[in-house]
């Protein structure tokens, strides 16, 4: 079903008459609301200065676009409000982020609410006082770096949860490296208070060696020392929670278009295609025609995560619709259209784009097309992934790589460690548009498959200035070419 000269003049910001009109003079006859086919709005394209077909669609069929139109719009926005913090709890296995999620999810909820049945839509909101945080129910930095790797940035917050027993580990680093790349600030929740061997200062000390600094010390990272198996203390994690929104400003206007991201989707028996979905801004309304991912639809049914049916959504608020016509994927945004019938087009379009050319693959930067891409695209710096044997090689690398320069554009080393390459890796490379060097280690089987399915570049290396050689060489476009 093509577009007709109604749908044309709102594209092209004129009267579907004129439009009528302008066709008439082209020799061809139609009304207002008759289909029309392709070559003839090439035609009336071509008539306009648009120069092909593809672009008419492309203005309304790109979601992403009309997604990022609202955003800029809600800046400029007069009716700005203050909306509730969306946070992400990260930390090493273990640490107690799964026992903190649970928790919270239990606390503050007044006796009307606890009724219904607790319903898992992959976000939850606390109330505090006489506010709002929502709570990302996927705990832990690949949920997050998948997210962000597919263009996704709901996170405002990430709550770093470190057991005051066991200290900083492996994914404790991860998950800074993966919050600070995302440029999202991080508050630390230092867990397992009640524990024998807890031991709150050693954490905070090494902490601080990655940048994380209490006031105390003259930093501005907030630290607070809970449990999340006994309760002590969380109230004053939400505190501080809502503290650091504060300093955020974060604010949305509820009275726009609304748009948003998928969290979760799934297909239920009894309900068709379900979508757990993050209202960004505006206020999305039961009955509202939508187009997510590259589906679409009309809201049939919004439930809360309090399991009740509500009428309409505001911002931060996570609710679960049904009534799409296929099941999105997580991280889709949605855009919320005035007519049923534009939403239905659009989301047709882009499913049969999807359908010819799969989901677009994002080019990613590799060693190779390193020179072209920093042209292409003025890249301030290369992000690097760095993994080796041994500590002695991290650090002699990261130095003599940091060092490297090339026409004002630096090498940032996003994450470095000892041990095999491994998928977090791979994820915040993805996330990052970064590669991956690895001196002396391998990346694991799974790394490895991910690796090539979202084209991040792995380079092994096992002499530290060959791989120093190579990275300058393709900042300055003069990389041999590997055969
Ligand atoms: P996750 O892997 O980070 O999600 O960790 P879990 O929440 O599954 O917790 C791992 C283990 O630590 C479980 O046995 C929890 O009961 C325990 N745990 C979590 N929080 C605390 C705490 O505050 N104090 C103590 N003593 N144990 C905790």
């Amino acid at each position: 079903e093509g577009m007709n000269a109604q749908d044309l003049g709102k594209l092209l910001h004129r009267e579907p008459a004129e439009i009528v009109k302008k066709l008439f003079m082209l020799g061809v006859m139609t009304n207002q609301n008759q289909s029309l086919d392709k070559d003839t709005i090439e035609l009336l394209a071509a008539e306009y200065g648009i120069e092909s077909k593809e672009k008419v669609h492309e203005d309304i069929s790109d979601i992403d676009n009309l997604y990022q139109k609202e955003v800029e719009a809600s800046k400029e926005s007069k009716h700005q409000e203050s909306r509730p913090p969306v946070v992400t709890i990260m930390g090493h296995v273990d640490h107690g982020k799964t026992t903190l999620l649970d928790r919270l999810r239990h606390t503050n909820v007044s006796e009307h609410e606890a009724g219904g049945i607790t319903q898992k839509i992959g976000a939850y909101q606390v109330r505090v006082d006489d506010r709002l945080i929502t709570f990302l129910d996927t705990p832990g930095h690949a949920a997050f770096s998948n997210m962000r790797a597919r263009g996704a940035e709901v996170t405002d917050i990430v709550v770093l949860v470190v057991a005051a027993d066991d200290g900083v580990m492996p994914q404790t680093i991860e998950a800074i490296d993966h919050a600070k790349s995302a440029g999202v600030p991080i508050i630390v929740a230092i867990n397992k208070m009640d524990a024998p061997g807890a031991n709150p200062s050693h954490v905070t000390e090494q902490l601080m060696k990655y940048n994380l600094i209490p006031e105390d010390y003259g930093g501005d990272t907030i630290f607070v020392k809970i449990s999340a198996k006994t309760g002590d203390n969380v109230e004053e994690l939400l505190q501080m929670i809502l503290l650091q929104a504060d300093v955020l400003e974060l604010k949305a206007d509820p009275h726009q278009k609304a748009i948003g991201t998928v969290v979760e989707a799934r297909l239920s028996r009894g309900r068709g295609p379900v979508a757990d979905i993050l209202v960004q801004q505006g206020t999305l309304e039961v009955g509202d025609p939508i187009v997510v991912g590259n589906t679409f639809g009309r809201v049939r049914v919004m439930t809360n995560d309090k399991g009740r049916r509500v009428k309409k959504a505001t911002p931060s608020m996570p609710v679960e619709i049904t009534g799409l016509n296929d099941v999105p994927e997580s991280a889709d945004k949605f855009v919320v259209f005035e007519d049923e019938k534009t939403a239905r087009a659009v989301g047709e379009q882009r499913a049969q784009n999807a359908l010819q050319k799969q989901r677009e693959k994002v080019q990613h930067v590799t060693l190779d097309n390193l020179f072209d891409t920093m042209k292409r695209e003025n890249m301030k710096e290369v992000g690097i992934v760095l993994k080796a044997d041994v500590q002695g090689s991290v650090e002699a690398l990261s130095q003599s790589l940091e060092k490297i320069e090339v026409e004002g554009v630096r090498v940032n080393i996003i994450h470095s460690g000892v041990g095999a390459i491994n998928d977090s890796d791979v994820t915040l490379a993805s996330a990052s548009n970064a590669f991956i060097i690895g001196f002396n280690v391998r990346p694991t089987a799974t790394a490895k498959s991910q690796a090539e399915s979202d084209e991040v570049d792995i380079r092994s290396y096992s002499v530290i200035y060959k791989a120093i050689d190579d990275v300058e060489a393709a900042m300055k476009g003069m990389l041999e070419p590997t055969y």
